[in-house]
């Protein structure tokens, strides 16, 4: 028998009906319907893709989308600018730049240069500071996501030994804060984490952000864990994850597919976090 597939398909359509709900009653609140700005900056296929992606979420269930496009060629001065024009911007509710920004961009500029209550990613460090004190206000989309997957799919947290690959700002470290946060007893791995296979066989949740196609394999997995799988690799035009889907079946108890596991949840977070900053910045 294999693994308990993880829909993040059906979970994101349970969740854009809350949004939803949400964002009817904010508008009749205050009036205002929530506004996101996304930034792009350059050519790079996949964030076309992305960034078209959340911009027809935001339409469907009835917010304001807004795409700014930039050359690559653009100067890190003329970024920040727009950024500034956005941050004093009523209309607009939540600023979104899609990374990676060419080489000649210091991006942790540009995180630091979105007002904190429209930083609808979470990167900025005033945000990021939050949630490692247990203040989670607009929380990183995809690990939010992978939470709001367990919590939905009544999986437990409190006690369990949650093992995550990977350490980045955007997803490795905010997830780690979250489960943490949820009582889990939590390890980080990296490229220097020593007999890697033997920690992620301790797991009980294991979360693979690595972006290494199939890189987790079945001798890498506890029989019965939860396995969640954020990774996102094109081989020959096909969708990956970093867990090798097929063979990690047979002895997961949980496991989430690529594509339509956490990809859907991470643009619905980005609905609530939209909703959330705009709910920040009209009940000041
Ligand atoms: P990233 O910034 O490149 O980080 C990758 C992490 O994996 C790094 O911490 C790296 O360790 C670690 N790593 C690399 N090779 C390793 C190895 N051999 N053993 C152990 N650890 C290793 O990537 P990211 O932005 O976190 O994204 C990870 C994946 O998730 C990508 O496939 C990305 O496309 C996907 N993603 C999906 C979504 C979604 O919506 N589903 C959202 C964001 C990202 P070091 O720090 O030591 O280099």
């Amino acid at each position: 028998m294999g693994a308990q597939l993880l829909s993040g398909t059906t979970i994101a359509g349970k969740l854009t009906e809350m949004v939803k709900k949400d964002l009817k009653a904010f508008k009749s609140t205050y009036g205002v319907t929530p506004g996101l700005t996304v930034v792009i900056v350059g050519e790079d296929a996949a964030s076309k893709v992305y960034v078209g992606r959340k911009h027809k979420a935001c339409m469907e269930v009835g917010m304001i989308s807004e795409v700014v496009r930039l050359p690559e060629m653009v100067s890190e001065e003329e970024l920040l600018q727009v950024i500034d024009r956005l941050n004093a911007d009523t209309n607009v509710h939540g600023i979104l730049v899609q990374l990676p920004v060419p080489k000649h961009i210091n991006s942790e500029k540009v995180l630091e240069t979105i007002r904190p209550d429209k930083d609808v990613d979470g990167f900025h460090p005033i945000n990021v500071g939050n949630l490692c004190v247990g203040r989670e206000n607009l929380i990183p989309c995809t690990p939010y996501g992978v939470i709001k997957m367990l919590e939905i799919s009544g999986i437990p947290i409190t006690g369990k030994r949650a093992v995550i690959i990977g350490r980045s700002n955007i997803v490795g470290k905010p997830m780690a804060m979250l489960l943490l946060a949820r009582h889990a007893t939590v390890t980080i791995c990296h490229s220097r984490t020593k007999d890697l296979a033997a920690v992620c066989r301790e797991a009980d949740i294991l979360v693979a952000a690595i972006g290494k196609p199939e890189f987790v394999t079945k001798d890498m997995v506890k029989p019965g864990a939860v396995v969640i799988d954020v990774g996102i690799n094109r081989v020959n035009g096909k969708l990956v994850g970093d867990v090798d889907f097929h063979n990690v079946n047979a002895v997961a108890g949980y496991l989430t597919p690529v594509p339509g596991g956490v990809g859907p949840l991470t643009i619905v977070m980005l609905l609530h976090n939209t909703l959330k900053a705009a709910t920040l910045q009209y009940s000041k």
